[in-house]
């Protein structure tokens, strides 16, 4: 079978050729596809190339496990199965901005981070560009709402599943189909950076966040395992040649976990390593994970902290937390499905 969804403009235009239609039929096709039509609903198609389609291709990749809408904020987490049985996490986030999307690129997750749920049952496999696509098109579908931005924040590491990663924004960049602008788009990773490096040399315009969560090595390094692969001064290098290269400001992650990384003097710590960068700062009050002993920080610490990082001219943010009530955070609905199959 031809999975429809991971094929470009000119690979659905080739395939048209291939079966006896004319390439534009292909674009047609892409069109119908991220608008989340089935084949059948493709109308426009003659009832016998439908049928054709319905014989050796397949219009959709992944069905709804489960859906959760939050009662307080009108975020909304899917849960979608693929095929194979595996299960990844989507969130539709509504700001009066704009709706948002929170994505997963991986089933589970190598990287180990010691305060993340996604890492809780391991890694099981990449996503294909199809799968990262449908989420985008099924929610969009699904809740009848336009979404505009997109964030690469939820299951795995889109840096350890590089091309497909790639593929997938420009499917969803494409103007004919989704036409999300790569500037509404947020790549987050923990720090691969060699990974970085070839990002930068792609030259897209996608806003990178980089998950630091520490101010030094050794705190970075008890937390998370991939800063023993890339330590602290080699990511903050990446990151600044990154700014350089693409003249895009990046923006930092900062979970702030109580006792771990949210004193004043890590604050001074951040305010000095960061200072005259362009980079944005977002502080994320720890979700707490059941599986997990970390606590959030207090208030008031956060708090403080931001006014410190602001007396160094840095940009910050607190992150508000939506979806509290639907287990909104990244890995905890996959978990728990997972146990509760088990
Ligand atoms: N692998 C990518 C994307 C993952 S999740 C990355 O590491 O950036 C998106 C963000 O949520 C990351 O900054 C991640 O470190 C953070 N995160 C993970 N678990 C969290 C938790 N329990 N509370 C708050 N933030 C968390």
């Amino acid at each position: 079978m031809i999975e429809l969804k991971g094929l470009s403009v000119e690979e659905l235009e080739q395939f048209a050729i291939s079966i006896g239609e004319k390439a534009f039929r292909g674009r047609q096709i892409f069109s119908f596809l991220a608008a989340g039509k089935s084949i059948e609903e493709m109308t426009s198609l003659s009832l016998p190339l439908r049928t054709k389609l319905r014989e050796i291709a397949d219009d959709t990749v992944a069905e709804i496990e489960r859906k959760q809408v939050s009662a307080s904020d009108g975020t909304i987490k899917y849960l979608y199965r693929f095929a194979d049985g595996e299960l990844v996490e989507s969130v539709l986030l509504r700001y009066k901005h704009g709706n948002s999307i929170c994505i997963s690129t991986q089933a589970g997750c190598r990287m180990g981070c010691s305060f993340c749920a996604s890492t809780i049952n391991g890694f099981r496999r990449n996503l294909t560009a199809a799968e990262i696509l449908e989420q985008v098109i099924r929610t969009q579908y699904d809740s009848g709402q336009r979404i505009s931005n997109i964030v690469l924040m939820g299951i795995g590491e889109p840096l350890d599943n590089f091309d497909n990663v790639i593929k997938f924004l420009h499917l969803v960049n494409d103007e004919r189909g989704m036409n999300i602008g790569m500037r509404h788009i947020s790549l987050s990773t923990c720090g691969l950076v060699d990974r970085i490096y070839d990002l930068a040399e792609l030259g897209l315009q996608v806003t990178l966040s980089v998950s630091l969560h520490a101010t030094n090595q050794k705190t970075r390094e008890a937390i998370m395992p991939i800063a023993k692969k890339y330590d602290f001064e080699t990511l903050l290098k990446a990151c600044a040649d990154y700014e350089l290269a693409t003249k895009r400001r990046i923006s930092f992650e900062y979970s702030m976990i109580d006792g771990v990384n949210d004193s004043s003097e890590a604050a001074h710590e951040l305010g000095s390593a960061l200072k005259g960068t362009l980079a944005h700062v977002n502080l994320i009050p720890l979700n707490h994970v059941d599986e997990k002993s970390y606590r959030k920080s207090k208030r008031q610490n956060i708090e403080n902290f931001k006014s410190i990082l602001e007396k160094y001219k840095l940009s910050v943010t607190v992150r508000r937390s939506l979806g509290n009530d639907i287990e909104a955070s990244c890995g905890q609905l996959r978990a728990k499905s997972m146990k509760e199959k088990k």
